[in-house]
């Protein structure tokens, strides 16, 4: 009650006036006006990658009305312009990607140190991740596990045009029984994070008791777009082992919830024993791939007849497993294909742009798994110390990329996301699982139509997103190879529009305030 009442408006105005101080105007949308024309725009001279037929429109235009697609067209352009044409000098142009499993609200981080400096960084590192996003194509996220109350207000920054981002469907803070995933508690993480959690809400809603589980997941609902738990059993952490489970009852409980609100349910889980338990239930997407054990071919077959997605986050395979810490993972997970996959990430991690992680944060990042790393045979989690338990997290790439391909050949809808926000898993990065999807087994079209439309089906909007398609979103990036025969294409685009407004740009056009 007395936090309610007098601690928490104290919270909530330190925190807009560090907010404040992380805010940045590179990071606000640039006018990119289309001096006096009408309300059309016209992409014209480029080749359109047509993601649901896997094939490229050549020189073709696309009309663009208000915020959606009016028409498109191969050949000539059409007679009768109202608007400003856009020539993209035969450029590929493909849908605005989707991001299905991130965390926009989160620093990316071990630790947060107790000081205002720390706090700053963290935030500006926060609000840096939206237009790196933007900028690197991506137009749409799912955040699958906020600060509500953090995201929330950047949101509405968006809206208010203090802030350059995609759109945002969420779920709120992830629902939890007390001490399951992520089974760290908040303040190891950051020492502030009780009085911060009442300006920022927390990013679990953890309950103890059936009564207290029907209050969090009315507090848990204003503006989430689905519900999401966390299923395994077993800590993802070094020498942690087991961690809590929802009993039967509360999960008719949360399932009765989500089909009362029209809400579909997304279930963490890397593991054999959750996704089978939850095969009981009405799951709509399955986070994280099963890389314990190779799943049998009728437990696939379920998945794909249910019609349940899967969103892998192959990249979270090699992310932590920096050099400091491959002594100590067994010989028979480090095949050919897993050792250039770790090379690659490593060598991703010397060279990390600032628009991608804050310098300092990201150096922390790399100390802490090197002390962790040194630590790794005691008990780290008793003294507050979390390694990612690499051996296992490399399973991903080899058990895990085999149930993959077995998903995706039943005709399982795989999406793509790779987790940013988590510790050096960066925003601005999504091309990079897009290209391991590729090393992985999916050709060029599959690869890329996880980002698109197969994520557009995951937000149940692939009617209004996920393809360039007459009536659907004007969300566009622009590209100079073609992406159906080199995925490397995606890593710098040139030019992104969405909803029919140019975000970023590189190409000597309209940037201007005029
Ligand atoms: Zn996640």
């Amino acid at each position: 009650m007395l936090g309610r009442i007098i601690v928490k408006p104290v919270a909530k105005k330190l925190m807009d006036a560090i907010v404040g101080m992380a805010s940045d105007p590179s990071m606000m949308p640039v006018e990119y006006r289309i001096p006096g024309t009408g309300d059309e725009i016209v992409v014209n001279n480029c080749k359109v990658v047509d993601v649901i037929h896997g094939r490229i429109l050549n020189n073709a235009t696309v009309v663009i009305r208000g915020k959606t697609i009016k028409n498109i067209t191969q050949g000539s352009s059409p007679a009768h312009i109202h608007g400003r044409a856009l020539d993209l000098g035969g450029r590929y142009v493909l849908p605005g990607l989707i991001d299905a499993h991130c965390h926009i609200s989160v620093s990316s981080t071990f630790y947060i140190l107790p000081t205002i400096g720390d706090a700053v960084r963290h935030f500006r590192q926060i609000r840096r991740q939206w237009p790196t996003s933007v900028e690197a194509g991506v137009t749409t996220v799912r955040d699958t596990g906020s600060f509500p109350l953090m995201l929330k207000g950047l949101i509405q920054d968006v809206e208010d045009c203090k802030l350059k981002g995609p759109r945002v469907f969420h779920c709120n803070s992830m629902l939890n029984v007390m001490g399951s995933h992520p089974d760290i508690p908040p303040h190891h993480i950051n020492p502030l994070a009780k009085p911060a959690s009442l300006a920022m809400g927390s990013i679990g809603a953890d309950f103890r008791s059936d009564k207290e589980l029907a209050r969090t997941l009315k507090t848990n609902l204003p503006g989430a777009s689905f519900i999401k738990l966390t299923v395994d059993r077993h800590s993802m952490f070094q020498s942690k082992g087991a961690i809590p489970v929802y009993t039967d009852r509360q999960l008719r409980t949360i399932f009765d919830f989500a089909q009362t609100h029209g809400l579909p349910v997304a279930c963490h889980c890397a593991t054999s024993w959750g996704l089978k338990r939850m095969l009981d239930y009405p799951v709509h997407s399955f986070e994280h791939i099963v890389s314990d054990i190779r799943l049998p071919d009728n437990v696939i077959q379920i998945l794909a007849d249910k019609r349940i997605s899967v969103v892998p986050t192959m990249s979270l395979g090699s992310a932590y497993v920096i050099n400091s810490i491959r002594a100590h993972i067994a010989d028979q997970w480090l095949n050919d294909f897993v050792e250039n996959e770790i090379e690659l990430a490593n060598d991703y991690l010397k060279n990390v742009p600032e628009n991608q992680c804050d310098a300092k944060i990201h150096a922390a990042s790399l100390k802490r798994m090197g002390l962790y790393c040194k630590r790794a045979s005691g008990h780290l989690s008793r003294k507050h110390l979390y390694l990612p338990d690499a051996p296992n997290f490399v399973r991903v790439l080899t058990t895990g990329a085999d149930n993959l391909i077995r998903m995706r050949d039943a005709g399982v809808n795989i999406g793509c996301g790779m987790d940013a926000g988590m510790p050096l898993v960066y925003f601005g990065t999504l091309h990079r699982e897009i290209e391991l999807l590729g090393r992985i087994g999916f050709t060029n079209l599959e690869a890329l139509r996880t980002a698109t439309i197969n994520n557009a089906l995951i937000l149940g909007r692939e009617d209004v997103q996920g393809s360039i398609e007459e009536g659907k979103l004007a969300d566009l990036v622009v590209v100079d190879k073609n992406p159906l025969d080199d995925l490397s294409a995606l890593e710098k685009p040139v030019l992104v529009m969405k909803e029919g407004r140019i975000e970023h740009s590189l190409l000597p056009i309209w940037k201007s305030a005029a």
